[in-house]
């Protein structure tokens, strides 16, 4: 099975998938972490301010993680397809990609849920596991339950980066979801439960299917 996380910022998609990966075992794609590990100083800005990245970079960065032999029955694509372009890209790498069935999964959260959660997010720099201050907190504050190591605050993740992001969601990546809406493999999840709730409410939409 394929699933690709689109939602708006913060809606906890890396977070799910995480939850994801390790229980299921599907390698967790997320276009942002790729993005970070580009040593562009352009790249960088982009992401830092929360603009959107190149979609000639992106297409050639997932094109290389997806042939990769983990993704042969199945992946977490977390971030992409975030405008009409890059759906054609998506389409496109599906085609060729593995036989596996696509489910999208979109994460609805209100905007001033999302804000909270951007303040209070941090994020571990050596096993990706992403807590939240405020809602999902580590045992020791800073420090991450499962690898131990510090947890770091994303350099994109302050208000003005999320309002603006929000307004793109809403103004290019809506549209995605209108259109994978008309191909009927789309499932909405309150993803402003905590992150156990929403975890169960998706391995129930996993559980119907044996891909
Ligand atoms: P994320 O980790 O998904 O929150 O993404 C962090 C940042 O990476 C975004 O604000 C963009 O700057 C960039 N980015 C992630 N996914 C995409 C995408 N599909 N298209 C363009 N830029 C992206």
């Amino acid at each position: 099975m394929n699933i690709t996380f689109i939602s708006a910022p913060a809606a906890g998609k890396g977070l799910i998938s995480s939850m994801l990966n390790e229980k299921y075992g599907f390698p967790h794609i997320s276009i942002g972490d790729l993005l970070r590990s580009v040593d562009d100083v352009k790249v960088k800005n982009q992401v830092k301010n929360g603009e959107f990245v190149d979609n000639r970079i992106i297409a050639k960065l997932l094109k290389e993680r997806l042939s990769m032999p983990d993704c042969d029955n199945g992946f977490i694509l977390d971030g992409f397809p975030r405008n009409m372009t890059q759906l054609s890209i998506y389409e496109d790498i599906c085609e060729h990609i593995n036989n596996k069935k696509n489910i999208i999964i979109v994460l609805d959260i209100p905007r001033e849920v999302g804000e909270m959660r951007v303040t209070g997010r941090r994020v571990c720099p050596n096993c990706g596991y992403v807590f939240n201050e405020y809602f999902d907190k580590p045992k020791v504050s800073g420090i991450c339950d499962h690898c131990s190591h510090e947890l770091i605050q994303r350099s994109d993740d302050n208000i003005e980066t999320y309002e603006r992001r929000y307004d793109t969601y809403l103004k290019e990546t809506k549209p995605v979801i209108d259109y994978f809406e008309t191909r009927g493999n789309v499932y909405h999840v309150d993803g402003s439960k905590s992150s156990d709730e929403t975890f169960r409410d998706i391995e129930k939409i996993i559980g119907g299917y044996n891909d």
